[in-house]
């Protein structure tokens, strides 16, 4: 069985551009309080890995 990942987001990094958000299929991220992206709802990852890939500013990874 493949193992789950679990994202780990830079936050120094993150500019809060939003194009995480935009991008997920499942809804999971969201933009926190201070703008910054946040895994609200990891349940519902599927691992796809789009959030990791279109993120200008390299803040996310799937590990
Ligand atoms: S890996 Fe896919 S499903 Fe999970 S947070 Fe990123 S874009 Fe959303
Ligand atoms: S795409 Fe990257 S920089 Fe933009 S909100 Fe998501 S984590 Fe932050």
């Amino acid at each position: 069985m493949k193992k789950k990942k679990k994202l780990t987001i830079n936050r120094e990094w993150c500019k809060g551009c939003g194009i995480c958000v935009a991008f997920c299929p499942k809804g999971v991220l969201v933009l926190d309080k201070e703008g910054k992206a946040c895994w609200a709802h990891p349940e519902k990852c599927k691992n796809c890995g789009l959030c990791e890939l279109r993120c200008p500013d390299i803040a996310m990874e799937l590990v």
